[in-house]
């Protein structure tokens, strides 16, 4: 049973689509600084999209310099979704509460920190560096 109040979900909905609008703004400023035609048109096009078509918009663009951010993005709008659909604070894979201080901590998690530790473990030393 997810054990999140009504009030603690809109908290963690307010930071995560705080978040998400700083990280927009980085990548629009990325965007539009990047000297291509199509890239300017993006950038122009980022605050008129929905939320769920931003991700999709910026989907195969290449912002290597961005990636971290693009794929933080991606975290914050799945988080979203999850708090939508209900589904927020549950782990994904074993379907317990993720504890509030991890949630606290880190916004976006959907493992609880059983699942979590035994997935890195899993990736295993090969994976282990960051491939940025
Ligand atoms: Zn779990």
């Amino acid at each position: 049973m997810p054990g999140l109040s009504e009030k603690q979900l809109q908290g963690f909905d307010q930071r995560l689509k705080k978040r998400r609008d700083e990280l927009r703004e980085i990548i629009r400023d990325e965007l539009a600084s990047t000297q291509r035609e199509d890239y300017t048109e993006l950038a122009g096009m980022v605050h008129d999209v929905g939320d769920e078509s931003f991700a999709e918009l910026l989907r195969g663009v290449n912002l290597t310099n961005r990636a971290r951010e693009l794929e933080e993005m991606q975290d914050i709008e799945a988080a979203i979704e999850r708090i939508k659909n209900g589904a927020y604070g549950t782990c994904v894979e074993c379907n317990d509460a993720i504890a509030i201080e991890r949630l606290d901590a880190y916004p976006t998690a959907k493992r609880c920190i059983t699942c979590q530790s035994r997935h890195e473990n899993r990736r295993g030393g090969r994976d282990a560096t960051p491939s940025l």
